[in-house]
């Protein structure tokens, strides 16, 4: 049987209220909303975007589903975790201040923000699901906890991963700093010394101090035991000293789907998946600077199959723009692979129904 994935075309002709309206009529007519039920405590799943980035959901798109899940009796939260690197969501105190600078105050989703603060032990929670790669997985308490899950996610392009939508949403997003570290991991970049021209960049960004240059006519080296796997440094290294090492992506991915598995064990039909396919960027919304477009608006999806929703989001961006987006922006790395393994480990299907309200 086939999972249903209902869909809305969205156009950058269209002004903020059309999209509003079109989203709304997308929640009436899917009726996927109905996990949620009066008294359910929901944790409505964002990325509320990194300092410098603009790909993040609309906080009044946000609103119009925080709003729909209230009128359905839900108490909402609009959450995510803190991350691995130094920056503005770092720390729930700033994460909170960033959110709202970006927008998503209670005036616009009509709910409060809540983050978890992961160097408190009473708002993690470790969970057995003995999968290939991860054991036991290292969430946000709140994701595990909450009645009722309704994950909202950019569809855009991603460095590690090809792509990012509700699956990394899920495997990544509600993942405490060490669940992220555990994805991450083996993730050091390659290392060619030969061409550092030791200009430091690299070393003063780096968030965990994996880099050092020592002495006259230092070369760069990478203490791969420290690095988190960010690639902060590759960005900054004009010299093409430092790589990704995309043989790893494959890995990260599969550990993300795992970690999605972990999230959604305990909410069997009690979890929707929202896309929005806009603003469709190279890089994914913790990308602080440059990112260009790679996809016209394509529109919004709904599905309870996060496989589904995602196997979709991909097939019709690509399908728009008459080639594969994705790869093309990323060439090494096949984004396919998360879906391949969620499916796989039992979080959906592949096969969709694609409906159009
Ligand atoms: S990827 Fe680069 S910047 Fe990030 S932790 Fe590793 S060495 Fe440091
Ligand atoms: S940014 Fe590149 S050139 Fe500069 S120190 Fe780091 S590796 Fe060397």
């Amino acid at each position: 049987m086939k999972s249903k994935v209902y869909f809305v075309p969205v156009s950058k002709a269209d002004s903020g209220e059309i999209v509003k309206k079109k989203l709304k009529t997308l929640l009436e007519k899917s009726g996927v909303l109905g996990v949620v039920e009066r008294g359910d405590k929901v944790a409505a799943k964002i990325h509320f975007g990194e300092e410098g980035n603009t790909g993040y959901v609309d906080p009044e798109l946000a609103g119009v589903i925080c709003r729909a899940a209230v009128e359905k009796g839900g108490e909402v939260y609009l959450a995510d975790t803190n991350v691995l690197y130094k920056g503005s969501r770092t720390v729930t105190a700033d994460h909170i201040k960033l959110a709202l600078k970006h927008g998503f105050s209670k005036n616009a989703t009509g709910v409060d923000i809540f983050i978890p603060d992961d160097t408190k032990k009473e708002e993690t929670l470790e969970i057995a699901i003995g999968q290939k790669y991860i054991r036991t997985a290292k969430v946000g308490r709140f994701f595990i906890d909450c009645d009722s899950l309704v994950t909202i996610s950019h569809f855009k392009g991603h460095m590690l991963t090809g792509f990012g939508g509700a699956i990394k949403n899920l495997g990544m997003g509600c993942a405490t700093r060490q669940g992220k570290l555990a994805q991450h991991n083996n993730l050091a970049p390659a290392v060619y010394p030969d061409n550092c021209v030791a200009c430091g960049a690299c070393v003063a960004i780096c968030p965990v101090n994996a880099l050092t240059l020592k002495g006259d006519n230092a070369k760069i080296s990478l203490d791969a035991k420290k690095c988190i796997g960010c690639a902060n440094c590759v960005g900054v290294c004009s010299t093409f000293s430092l790589f990704v090492d995309f043989t790893a992506g494959s890995a990260v991915q599969e550990k993300m789907a795992e970690y999605a598995f972990a999230v959604l064990r305990n909410k069997k039909k009690k979890a929707v998946f929202i896309n929005f396919a806009m603003k469709i960027n190279k890089e994914c919304d913790c990308w602080g600077g440059e990112n260009p477009g790679i996809a016209p608006d394509v529109g919004i999806f709904a599905s309870l199959d996060p496989v589904a929703i995602d196997k979709a989001s991909y097939d019709i961006v690509n399908r728009v723009c008459k080639k594969n987006v994705f790869r093309s922006a990323h060439p090494d790395q096949d984004g396919t692979i998360q879906i391949t393994h969620a499916e796989k480990i039992g979080l959906g299907r592949q096969e969709y129904d694609l409906v159009e309200v």
